[in-house]
C-alpha cells in the first residue's frame, strides 16, 4: 500500500526535466542493473555502495552520479510547488548557510539566487555535463577524461545542497506527501556513497549534520 501511494506521488509526470537513461546493451546499462538489484535485495547501504570486485571505480561513479541526478530531481520535482520565488527568495539551508550560483556562462562571480531559479540552473548544468560525451563518454573505448572525478565531486556537491535546502525548508511538504522514508533512503544511500569514495568535503555536509547522525548509524 505505501509503495503505491510512493508511486504515485513520484510519478513521471511530476519529473522536473527528462530523465537520463542508460543504454540498454552498454555496460554501463549493465553496471546500473547490477547496482539497481543489490539496492531492491535489501542489502545495507553501506554496503551497496561497495565498488563491485572487477569494475572500475569511474564507471561506477558515473553509473551513480546519473542515478542520483535522476532522483533527486524527481524529488525536487515534487516538492517544487512549494518552493517559490516568495518562500524562498535565498537559496539556503537555514540562517547559517547560503548559496551563491556560478557556472562559466552567465554567471562567472557567485551571484545570490532564488532558491527555485537555483535548481533549475543546477538541473540545467548537471544535465549538460552528463550529457557531454567528452565528460562522460558511452561509447565502448573512449577512456575518462583526466578531470572526470573532480567534475563528479562538484556535481555531487552541488546535489547535496539540494538535500539540504528541502530538508531544512521544505521538511513538512516531505512529511505530508507521506516521502519522508522515500527521501531519507534516497539520502542514506548518497550520503554512503560520496564518504566511500571521499567525494565531498566534509564542510558541505555540516548543514546537515544532526540528521546525519540521526538517520545514518
Ligand atoms: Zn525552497
Amino acid at each position: 500500500m505505501m509503495a503505491l501511494c510512493l508511486k504515485q506521488v513520484f510519478n513521471k509526470d511530476k519529473t522536473f526535466r527528462p530523465r537520463k537513461k542508460f543504454e540498454p546493451g552498454t555496460q554501463r546499462f549493465e553496471l546500473y542493473k547490477k547496482a539497481q538489484a543489490s539496492l531492491k535485495s535489501g542489502l545495507d547501504l553501506r554496503a551497496v555502495v561497495q565498488l563491485p570486485p572487477g569494475e572500475s571505480i569511474n564507471d561506477w561513479i558515473a553509473v551513480h552520479v546519473v542515478d542520483f541526478f535522476n532522483r533527486i530531481n524527481l524529488i525536487y520535482g515534487t516538492m517544487s510547488e512549494y518552493c517559490t520565488e516568495k518562500s524562498c527568495p535565498i537559496m539556503s539551508g537555514g540562517l547559517k548557510y547560503e548559496y551563491r550560483w556560478q557556472d562559466d556562462n552567465k554567471y562567472k562571480k557567485p551571484t545570490k539566487l532564488s532558491a527555485p531559479q537555483y535548481m533549475c540552473m543546477l538541473m540545467d548544468w548537471i544535465e549538460m555535463l552528463i550529457n557531454n560525451e567528452d565528460i562522460f563518454p558511452t561509447r565502448i573505448g573512449v577512456p575518462f577524461p583526466k578531470q572526470f572525478q573532480q567534475v563528479c565531486t562538484k556535481i555531487l556537491t552541488r546535489l547535496f545542497r539540494v538535500f539540504v535546502h528541502v530538508y531544512i525548508h521544505h521538511f513538512d511538504s516531505i512529511i505530508n506527501m507521506g516521502a519522508e522514508a522515500h527521501v531519507n533512503t534516497c539520502y542514506k544511500h548518497f550520503y554512503y556513497f560520496i564518504r566511500e569514495f571521499s567525494l565531498v568535503d566534509h564542510r558541505e555536509l555540516e548543514p546537515l549534520k544532526e540528521m546525519t547522525e540521526r538517520i545514518c548509524h
